[in-house]
């Protein structure tokens, strides 16, 4: 039985077997059958519901100095925001109206948000927002913080892996940061109740094909609730500036690897993807994705929020995002839910 097949059959394999699949990646016939059968699980399990996430970009100070990342802290020429708790919460309230269920804080990590002050923050959208999600993505963190969040109300935590392969680890980041702290946040974050999310670029400097299969085989071990992939976009102001961005239709088949990997995965379609082309999103949604997560952050500071070149939505109101991703959404055969869209077990 080739990789393909047995994937089809048992939805996991080894490490050996995913460089197989992925070697046939531009292969109609393999694509064809793969999206086939992802469509089928997110069917099985979803319907035809998207879920959307409101996310909310409420700081761009940042410590780290991820190399592929706009806001990294030795980009000097980038304009530096943070939100104030009645602004984060005003994000919230528009959300609401419009029908999110669950608010994304995502930022960098700045250590003027104390851990009291993420934990007040939290506390307060939970006490005004009891229906809804609150999922945090602020980067690695103590286990006592992560346990202080979740006591506080948080209930799910992003936190790509960004690359399962050591050496390619240590050409995206500095030596200060390590992939084994990462992937010991993954745990932490799981131990402690969150549903997780894990995930990666396509097409980051320095990966191949074997580093996707370590992250394929990363992820069918962790078995995250959620999976956030998206190509990589190279940012004017890195030292990737002039690296080639990732490709869209290795992204969407990777989408539809994932689905079938984990079939009650939350799998978006992510905004690199529909930066990278203007039906990205759509696309991906056709391949077994059915998650998106349109900005609620304050319109005068999106466009801060720059981890890469020519980011979309930027311009609009919450209001027009939420409208236009509707339309968008049903244009491909699904429909946008106010749910909060918890991980189905
Ligand atoms: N500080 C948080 C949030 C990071 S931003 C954390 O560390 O988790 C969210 C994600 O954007 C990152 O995990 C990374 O995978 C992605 N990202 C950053 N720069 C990017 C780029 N140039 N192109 C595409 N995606 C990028």
């Amino acid at each position: 039985m080739d990789a393909v097949e047995k994937f089809l059959k048992d939805h996991s394999l080894s490490l050996e077997e995913y460089r197989e699949l992925l070697g046939r990646w531009q292969e109609a016939d393999v694509r064809e059958v793969l999206k086939s059968e992802a469509v089928k699980l997110r069917k099985k399990y979803y319907g035809d519901k998207v879920f959307t996430r409101g996310l909310i970009e409420f700081t761009n100070y940042c410590k780290n100095n991820c190399y592929y990342c706009g806001i990294r802290k030795g980009n000097h020429n980038a304009q530096r925001y943070r939100l104030t708790k009645e602004e984060i919460l005003e994000c919230c309230k528009q959300g609401y109206e419009l029908g999110f269920r669950t608010f994304v804080l995502q930022g960098g990590e700045d250590p003027y948000y104390t851990d009291e002050k993420m934990a007040d923050i939290i506390r307060s959208i939970r006490e005004s927002y009891t229906d809804c999600a609150i999922t945090l993505s602020i980067g690695e963190k103590s286990y006592e913080s992560y346990r202080l969040f979740r006591e506080a109300g948080a209930d799910r935590y992003l936190l790509r892996h960004e690359t399962a392969n050591e050496e390619h680890y240590g050409k995206l980041h500095p030596p200060q940061m390590s992939l084994a702290n990462r992937m010991k946040c993954l745990y932490e974050l799981k131990e402690l109740g969150y549903q997780v999310g894990a995930g990666f670029m396509v097409g980051s400097p320095g990966q191949t094909l074997d580093c996707i299969a370590r992250d394929l085989v990363f992820l069918q071990e962790l078995k995250p609730q959620m999976v956030g992939i998206g190509p990589f976009i190279p940012h004017h102001d890195t030292e990737f500036a002039n690296e080639p961005a990732g490709s869209v239709d290795l992204t969407l088949f990777l989408l539809s690897v994932i689905r079938i990997m984990l079939p009650k995965v939350l799998l978006p379609a992510t905004t690199a993807l529909g930066t990278m082309d203007p039906r990205g999103r759509e696309k991906g949604l056709s391949v077994g994705a059915n998650v998106v997560m349109p900005n609620l952050s304050p319109v005068m500071n999106r466009k801060k929020y720059d981890l890469y070149d020519n980011k979309i939505c930027t311009g609009e109101e919450a209001a027009e995002c939420r409208g236009c991703l509707g339309r968008r959404v049903e244009s491909v055969g699904y429909r946008l839910v106010n749910e909060r869209g918890d991980a189905i077990q």
